[in-house]
């Protein structure tokens, strides 16, 4: 290190505390970077690679980015998965001597950042903390820096189901401790989950007010995060709110898996909003209300009073039309804030945040007068718990400007009036201005040049133009020249001068008292940030459950009942994102009813016929319930389920690899030690992803697990027509069967559920409409039969002989080439072929039948 020069050593001093993180190192105008770090982020970031002579012997790899447009840069590498430290010169270069001293003033990190193009105002970024407590328990802390929200629960079970919350909240960052970091690291890495390490022994004090209510096992994992936060962002936050705690049993759960498959909040192929349970229901007017719907898609609830509230203050808001819409038109012209809490708290808000913010207060009179006028109990308790933050309204409304520029270095920030020594400078510095236009005029008079100005820049200050043709007009003893331009030439005079001093130095005592006074109102409102927040809660709730009743108005939905039991019972469902995109009179609506007595159904139908989206309908209708919306559906009885799990076949999952069987079964694994009788279970095609005995089997023991030793309501749909048996030995199994007819040539999917089980022959048969040779669908068709036969045969009432009935179809006479070729055809999705790939099979498969005839 010796052989550096003083700065660079510096430097690496620095570097040493912050080896995990990129060093953004402030050297004049620019932040630099640094060996490593400068051929990483060169390459993330594009941007040019130097070298720099540092004192040693080779040159060392440097780059470099303006200041003031490290933004855009930060933000690439947060969201590339690293961390950002901040280096800032503490002290102005010009007056020291030798090496300024430079500070960490705080480091970004995925889970910390709160601002930026990237940053989703619609979704809440929570980083979280995860505290082991020994014997499968665990404490899981997060909270979103951004809207200062944290919440807290206990979870039972391995590591797995940690991350699986973590995942369904789809958290960037997790703190842990070294101990954990080891047990975690593969698992949170593989899944681009920043793990980050906080052992420090933080003050027992920091952030005690949000968590000192909870049980004793919770506080050390808010503990941390406070700890953490403090140590990135060198600074305590005030708008940190009590941790809330989720008991267990409050919300229903979903883990990662389901809330994907679902496509509650984005959609499995592309990730967006469009086509989701999240996009039919968004009616909401701000982004704080956008924020919490999506919250409560991920937590719905699992307490039968509290649904019972939400789905009253709808049903107040479907009957009140008028009341609706005024509430829209107030809400419009609510910003978020939330946010702007948040920035008040960080010291970040800006004078246009303090005028949204007075903005948005200005209609909560309106609001409350709106809601109390309904006379309907549940609405005017929002309006009681509406809070108007008066004193900071009034100071708002007296101090900051109408239209406040976003920077808050060039004045214009606080009213006229607000400040009497404010108000003297800006009357020097405009009736300077006048000054100024009287002086151009009587100049103008006295040379006789019309063209003649007083102008400003920066450099030379005020000064007087003339056009070089008009320079003989004028009496060159009275100016002095100061600049000359290609066709005029500038002059001051020792009165302008003086002008000039007192109207600059007017206008900047007025920007910096401006920036004063702003800092001062700035902590002033600071003290009323955990009111505001209060408020913004209300109103978010509010305008997400206006938004609910105008969903169900526009769509049709009905209010679902509860009941204390276990059955569900949906009349004439439907599914609301299909729904949506298809045209509400096209969707064919099924019913679905799971009794006590027959609470699993076994969905057989041909490909595309509508099981899956059948099987979403009902959970997304119990989803919709339980977080207090209307259902779509004519009538829906439903439980309280306490969690959802979902298996989607192999087939139809857009990850792909060798490892997706084993990926499908861990989900069915994760699903069978958690769920209860109060459980939704949806298996789509469970076993696809094997061969076809090995997937038969596995589905069958689980069906016969479910049934015996869970009990929950499940909705299990299979192409394996043999499993169909398996309700004549389940007894609260029961067979339905979603219907499709031969029409002209053509199947039709009538979409329609119907009792019993398919017809079997049915892929056959579409494969024969399909125009496949004739002489294999004969083959097909002999096959088929003997597999019946084969079947009806070994028929066995015994649920433990079944499996062996599978079995029988390992005849000798057919070969394990013969039976792959089988499958294959099996399998064959004609109707998504284009004619060309399907003549290509057909070769292919002629030419290995041909192989094997000859072996
Ligand atoms: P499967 O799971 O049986 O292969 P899907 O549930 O994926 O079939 O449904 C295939 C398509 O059929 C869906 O994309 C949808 O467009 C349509 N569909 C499904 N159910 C209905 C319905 N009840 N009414 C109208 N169209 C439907």
């Amino acid at each position: 290190m010796s052989k550096h020069t003083p700065m660079m050593k510096q430097y690496l001093q620095i570097k040493e505390q912050y080896t995990d993180a990129f060093l953004f190192f402030r050297l004049g105008d620019f932040y630099e970077m640094f060996f490593e770090d400068a051929l990483n982020a060169s390459s993330i970031l594009e941007i040019t690679l130097t070298s720099r002579d540092a004192g040693s012997k080779d040159r060392i790899p440097m780059c470099g980015i303006p200041y003031h447009s490290a933004t855009g840069y930060i933000e690439t590498l947060i969201q590339k998965g690293h961390k950002v430290a901040i280096c800032e010169q503490m002290e102005d270069p010009k007056s020291v001597k030798g090496i300024v001293k430079r500070e960490v003033v705080k480091v970004i990190t995925p889970g910390t950042l709160t601002e930026g193009k990237t940053i989703d105002v619609e979704a809440n970024h929570f980083i979280g903390a995860i505290d082991s407590l020994g014997n499968h328990r665990f404490a899981l802390a997060y909270l979103d820096v951004g809207t200062g929200e944290g919440k807290v629960e206990l979870i039972e079970g391995t590591e797995r189901s940690v991350l699986a919350e973590i995942e369904s909240l789809r958290m960037k960052e997790i703190v842990v401790d070294h101990q954990m970091h080891v047990a975690l690291h593969e698992m949170f890495e593989s899944r681009s989950i920043m793990l980050s390490i906080e052992d420090t022994d933080c003050p027992e004090t920091i952030g005690r007010e949000t968590y000192e209510h909870l049980p004793n096992e919770l506080q050390e994992a808010c503990r941390k995060l406070h700890s953490y936060l403090m140590r990135m962002q060198k600074m305590v936050f005030g708008h940190i709110r009590p941790f809330v705690y989720i008991e267990k049993g409050a919300k229903l759960s979903i883990d990662a898996n389901s809330m994907r498959n679902l496509e509650l909040v984005q959609t499995i192929r592309s990730g967006k909003k469009e086509g989701t349970l999240f996009w039919v229901l968004d009616e909401t007017i701000t982004a704080m209300g956008a924020r919490k719907l999506k919250m409560w898609i991920h937590q719905p609830l699992a307490q039968r009073q509290a649904i019972e509230d939400r789905l009253e203050t709808v049903s107040n808001l479907v009957d009140e039309f008028f009341l609706r819409e005024e509430l829209a038109e107030e809400l419009n012209d609510v910003y978020d804030l939330e946010r702007l809490a948040g920035r008040i708290s960080m010291g970040s808000a800006s004078a246009r945040d303090l005028a949204q913010l007075r903005n948005s207060l200005t209609h909560i009179p309106k609001l409350k007068k709106v809601l109390n006028e309904s006379k309907r109990p549940m609405l005017q308790r929002f309006a009681d718990q509406m809070d108007p933050c008066e004193e900071t309204y009034r100071l708002l409304t007296e101090a900051i400007a109408e239209n406040p520029p976003l920077s808050s270095k060039e004045g214009g920030l606080i009213k006229d009036g607000y400040n009497e020594k404010l108000d003297q400078l800006r009357d020097a510095s405009r009736n300077g201005k006048n000054w100024l236009a009287q002086l151009e005029q009587k100049e103008r008079q006295a040379t006789g040049i019309k063209t003649l100005k007083i102008g400003y820049n920066r450099i030379f200050g005020y000064f007087i133009e003339i056009t070089k043709s008009n320079i003989h007009l004028a009496d060159l003893t009275r100016y002095e020249r100061k600049q000359t331009l290609a066709n005029a030439e500038r002059y001051i005079t020792t009165e302008l001068k003086e002008k000039e001093e007192l109207i600059l130095n007017a206008e900047a005592d007025g920007q910096s008292l401006e920036s004063e006074l702003f800092l001062e109102i700035r902590e002033q409102v600071k003290k009323d940030v955990q009111r505001i927040q209060q408020l913004a809660s209300v109103i978010s709730e509010l305008d997400v459950l206006r938004a609910f009743a105008e969903v169900s108005e526009k769509n049709h939905y009905v209010r679902p009942e509860f009941h204390d039991g276990r059955a569900l019972d949906i009349k004439n469902g439907r599914h609301p994102v299909v729904e949506k995109m298809m045209n509400h009179s096209l969707y064919i609506p099924n019913s679905c009813t799971l009794a006590a007595d027959s609470n699993m159904l076994l969905i057989t139908g041909p490909n595309m016929s509508g099981k899956s989206t059948y099987m979403r309908q009902v959970a997304l209708t119990v989803v919709m319930a339980q977080i207090g919306c209307f259902v779509p559906c004519e009538k829906a009885v439903l439980p309280i389920t306490d969690q959802i799990f979902t298996r989607i076949g192999a087939a139809d999952d857009v990850a792909s690899g060798q490892s997706t069987f084993m990926m499908e079964m861990m989900e069915s694994q994760y699903a069978l030690m958690h769920a209860t009788s109060r459980s939704l279970l949806l298996f789509d095609e469970i076993g696809r992803g094997t061969s076809t005995y090995d997937g038969m089997a596995l589905a069958q023991a689980m069906m016969e697990h479910i049934h015996d030793q869970i009990e929950a309501n499940t909705l299990f749909s299979t192409h394996y027509h043999e499993l169909t048996k398996l309700e004549d030995v389940l007894a609260r199994l029961v067979n339905v069967h979603v219907a499709a007819k031969e029409q002209h040539g053509k199947v039709v999917f009538l979409h329609k559920v119907l009792p019993g089980a398919a017809d079997r022959s049915y892929g056959i048969h579409v494969a024969e409409l399909a125009g496949l040779p004739s002489g294999l669908v004969e083959r097909a068709k002999k096959l088929l039969h003997r597999f019946e036969q084969d079947s009806v045969a070994s028929e066995s009432t015994h649920v433990s002989e079944q499996l062996a009935l599978f079995d029988t179809f390992n005849e000798p006479k057919i070969s394990t080439e013969q039976q792959k070729l089988l499958d294959e055809i099996q399998a064959t999705d004609v109707l998504n072929m284009t004619p060309m790939q399907a003549m290509q099979k057909l070769v292919d498969w002629k030419e290995r039948v041909a192989t094997q005839m000859k072996g």
